[in-house]
């Protein structure tokens, strides 16, 4: 099918998509790498009628570390976090999502930005930047906002981005020393949405236990959950089996999934428990934790 009729703007700044979306605004949509809304738009789910494409502003497309955080600007794909050489040592959540993100084509243009705005209740990113405690900085005609993650993931395909606003940047806090972190996706086949997935990221104290653990599950509700319970009793304790056993059963409790052709929801809530065990097994062999009593 063909989009519905629409206009086309390009932004040459932020400034100018800014303005662009407060001078057209419940019309105007922003265009990122398209992934989502294009297909949204050709299956008539969305009809804009106006497109700010921010393609042309090459300054949005950064991903650097800067004051504690790891930057991605709204323009920062996929395939360019992907192929970043201190990812995988610094940040292996991230280094772990980036490869099971859609396919490599899709990630040649899918951006982390334009995936938490889009929200989709099995999309990765907003799962990692749930566990790994995100900001977005947003930007509209009345100024800057800097929202936690948890306040931006608002509804199955909604966040907290207001009509006339740009999504300029996501902020992930740089891990400490003794941090580290891991993504589990079960997905039917390669390119698939995921039909469970989690993300965990976990510190240690000195002696050990855990001093802060991020705990994270997508397609088990109508976004991306945080599971607190998980988190509150990892907090503390020495790493154990039966520690990951609790987490896992504290997602499987808090998961409500939907049924598809990916799955019941029985068999989906039972699969955010086992993804959550994994990544959590995973986090701890990355921080020398293996042999778990
Ligand atoms: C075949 C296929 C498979 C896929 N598989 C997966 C998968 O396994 N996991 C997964 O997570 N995703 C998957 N996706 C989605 C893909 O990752 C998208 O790229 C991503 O969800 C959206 O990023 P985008 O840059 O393409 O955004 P766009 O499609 O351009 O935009 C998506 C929405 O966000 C809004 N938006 C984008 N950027 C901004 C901004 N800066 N400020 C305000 N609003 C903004 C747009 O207006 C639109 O409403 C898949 C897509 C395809 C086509």
């Amino acid at each position: 099918m063909f989009p519905a009729a629409f206009e086309y703007k390009r932004a040459h700044s932020a400034d100018e998509a800014v303005a662009l979306l407060a001078l057209y605004g419940a019309e105007a949509r922003v265009l990122a790498g398209g992934q989502s809304l294009i297909p949204a738009m050709r299956y008539r789910l969305a009809r804009p009628g106006v497109l700010v494409d921010i393609n042309p502003i090459e300054e949005l497309s950064y991903i650097r570390e800067s004051d504690g955080d790891l930057r991605a600007g709204a323009l920062a794909r996929d395939a360019t976090l992907e192929r970043l050489a201190f990812i995988p040592e610094r940040y292996a959540l991230f280094a772990d999502v980036s490869r099971v993100v859609a396919d490599p084509v899709v990630r040649q243009m899918g951006t982390l930005v334009g995936s938490l705005c889009h929200n989709d209740p099995s999309g990765d990113w907003p799962v990692a930047a749930l566990a790994s405690r995100a900001t977005v900085v947003v930007r509209g005609a009345a100024g800057t906002r800097t929202i936690p993650i948890d306040e931006f993931l608002v509804d199955s395909y909604a966040t907290a981005v207001a009509e006339g606003e740009l999504a300029l940047e996501v902020r992930f806090p740089t891990p400490g020393p003794r941090t580290s972190g891991a993504y589990a996706k079960i997905e039917r086949k390669v390119g698939d949405f995921a039909t469970a997935a989690a993300a965990v990221q976990i510190a240690l104290a000195a002696d050990g236990t855990i001093a802060e653990a991020g705990v994270a599950i997508g397609a088990a509700g109508p976004h991306a959950l945080r599971v607190t319970a998980a988190e509150a009793l990892l907090h503390g304790v020495v790493p154990s089996r039966e520690a990951i056993r609790e987490a896992a059963e504290a997602a499987r409790a808090l998961a409500d999934p939907i049924p598809d052709t990916r799955g019941s929801a029985e068999f989906k809530k039972d699969m955010a428990g086992v993804v959550v065990a994994r990544a959590l097994a995973s986090a701890l062999e990355r921080l020398g934790v293996e042999d778990l009593r």
